[in-house]
């Protein structure tokens, strides 16, 4: 056990050759534990010892070296106690989970919980420095920080430092940042000094072939597109077979990494399309979107050097492993079950729709030799069409059966404060369950009383039922685009049917829970669980309407409605001010060009 309570009064030893991140976990160690204990332990910088990732609190011996497969760990001796990362962040996270065990509570949005001198525990067992899984990130895509606007862009960011300050606290390892065909730049560099102070990786890339084989090439070189059932075409990918296009693809994607701080992995991902996309032609046409896809990736593997990676994105049409061409020892497959089922862990026998998926992975994992992350959708905004829906048994169990299954890193994509409010449970899930997927069961109870104090237990029972709820909709992918066939449809329908039918238990649970508190928690909660069930119904009518036009147009009227009455919330942040309206448009046109 290490008395955090006499080290506290007693030195902290800071390597000489400390650098800022290093510094920053000395500053934060010291910073909370004179809040934990109402003293700080006195500096002190000793020439003569090893340098590196590490600190002595009470006591001035030489870090051990770490275990194999350790990324940090906290040694008790008689005299005090030596933390030592891997990297820096390692020793931040060691930090961190010390606190962490002596009653600090993490918060994603800055209102964490410290427990008082006196409240707080002071005798702690050494935290466990051996996360489940290597590589730890959140996933964001570039657009929605609305770079090219700079009051928006303004009023974003101040959640996205205590984002990333709750991501070191809490473990994660990076913030990877998706480009899409629209975007101009590669990362936000607002925020790279706050990933950097804590030694967090800015990860880059996304569906930006547009940028490694620009557009303009086509004039010049119609050779290096894609081959498409009306020919070549500047819409798509990239011809595989063309020596000339995979040579630019390679110089660029060496230049997008430079651009990078971390200038480590390239995420080399096709353009984001259902579909087509690839190519066609005699040289191509043997293969399948997936091999042509690892191609681009293999090509541009050899300009990264051996700490380096490029992902092979296994999502839509490349969710298949490749059959005929072979990873670069340097490819990591990025396997992304976007329209997978979410009423099921990915691993339940009773789910129809999985089994595809894990199959898939499977496969992935024996090709590429257990290079594989997954990329995950808990706190998808889109997917789930800003509904909430609470997924914690499901982030848990899906995390072990990833690591049972090989996978190495895991990713979540979320949305900004949109994501905290109505996807919080699944995100504080997914980041315990990223470093231990067998703690990451409890987390609702610790949640509900961070987020709703008194009203705790009566909101634990109202997400439990929400979450048994919304099961419903969450089967098909796309909440927004339910199946087209009509067995499919007829199936979904009569789901919706039923949940909305459990609206007056939800709206009856939900006001329990405001009778215990005043929290002002809840009221949001209301305005949310009113957006969802408008969304859960106009899904159903459309489905209902059939063939009758002015019905389906009513049940794309209410989404629209729906839209705009949530948008208005702070609490909804900049995506839900800005981008939720867009999403609802998107997908009306997608439903109107159904029936049409
Ligand atoms: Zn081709
Ligand atoms: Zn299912």
């Amino acid at each position: 056990m290490i008395d955090l309570e006499a080290l506290a009064a007693r030195t902290l030893v800071v390597p000489a050759d400390a650098g800022d991140a290093v510094a920053f976990a000395a500053d934060e160690l010291a910073a909370y534990l004179g809040r934990l204990f109402g003293r700080v332990p006195e500096r002190r910088t000793e020439e003569g010892r090893p340098g590196g990732a590490w600190l002595g609190l009470g006591t001035a011996g030489a870090p051990p070296a770490l275990a194999a497969g350790t990324e940090y760990a906290v040694h008790a001796r008689d005299d005090g106690a030596v933390l030592v990362g891997r990297r820096p962040r390692a020793l931040l996270a060691a930090v961190y989970a010390l606190l962490e065990a002596a009653g600090c509570r993490w918060s994603p949005d800055g209102r964490e919980e410290i427990p008082g001198h006196g409240r707080a525990r002071r005798l702690v067992s050494p935290p466990d420095g051996r996360p489940a899984f290597a590589r730890r990130v959140w996933a964001a895509d570039l657009a929605t920080w609305h770079y090219t606007v700079p009051e928006r862009l303004a009023a974003r960011l101040p959640a996205d430092v205590a984002f990333v300050d709750w991501m070191a606290k809490t473990g994660a390892t990076g913030l990877l940042f998706i480009r899409h065909a629209n975007d101009t730049q590669w990362h936000v560099p607002e925020l790279a000094p706050e990933l950097r102070r804590r030694d967090l990786a800015i990860e880059g890339g996304g569906h930006a072939l547009v940028e490694l084989l620009p557009r303009e090439l086509f004039a010049v070189h119609p050779e290096y597109f894609p081959l498409g059932p009306a020919g070549r075409s500047d819409l798509g990918n990239v011809c595989v077979s063309s020596s000339g296009a995979l040579a630019v693809v390679r110089e660029r994607a060496r230049a997008a990494r430079a651009a990078l701080p971390d200038a480590s992995d390239l995420h080399l991902w096709g353009l984001d399309l259902f579909g087509g996309g690839w190519c066609r032609c005699e040289g191509c046409a043997a293969l399948t979107p997936s091999d042509q896809s690892l191609a681009v990736c293999n090509a541009a593997a050899d300009t990264v050097d051996d700490d380096g990676r490029i992902f092979h994105l296994a999502y839509h049409d490349t969710l298949a492993p490749p059959t005929s061409v072979r990873p670069h020892p340097r490819v990591w497959a990025e396997f992304a079950p976007r329209e997978r089922c979410y009423a099921h862990a990915i691993d339940d026998a009773a789910c129809p729709t999985n089994a595809r998926y894990r199959a898939a992975l499977e496969a992935y994992v024996a090709c590429f030799d257990g290079r594989v992350d997954v990329f995950e959708y808990y706190g998808d905004a889109i997917l789930f069409a800003g509904c909430a829906v609470p997924l914690a048994a499901i982030v848990a169990r899906d995390l072990a059966y990833y690591r049972a299954a090989g996978v190495q890193g895991v990713s979540c994509l979320v949305f900004g404060r949109y994501s905290l409010w109505a996807y919080g449970l699944n995100i504080d899930t997914f980041a315990r369950g990223a470093v231990s997927p067998e703690r990451a069961g409890g987390v609702t109870e610790a949640y509900c009383a961070r987020r709703y104090g008194p009203a705790a237990a009566a909101m634990a029972r109202y997400l439990d039922a929400l979450a048994r709820v919304t099961a419903a909709a969450v089967t098909h992918g796309d909440v927004l685009l339910p199946p087209d066939d009509t067995a499919g449809a007829d199936t979904v329908r009569a789901g919706l049917a039923a949940a909305l039918r459990e609206a007056p238990a939800l709206r009856r649970l939900l006001g329990a829970a405001a009778a215990v508190s005043a929290s002002d928690a809840i009221a949001p909660e209301e305005r949310l669980l009113e957006y969802t069930l408008a969304v859960l119904g106009a899904v159903h009518d459309w489905l209902a309407a059939r063939t009758d036009t002015a019905a389906a147009e009513r049940a794309i009227a209410a989404v629209l409605a729906a839209g705009q009455d949530v948008r208005v919330l702070e609490v909804a942040g900049t995506w839900g001010t800005y981008d939720l309206e867009l999403t609802h448009h998107f997908f009306a046109e997608a439903l109107r060009a159904r029936r049409r």
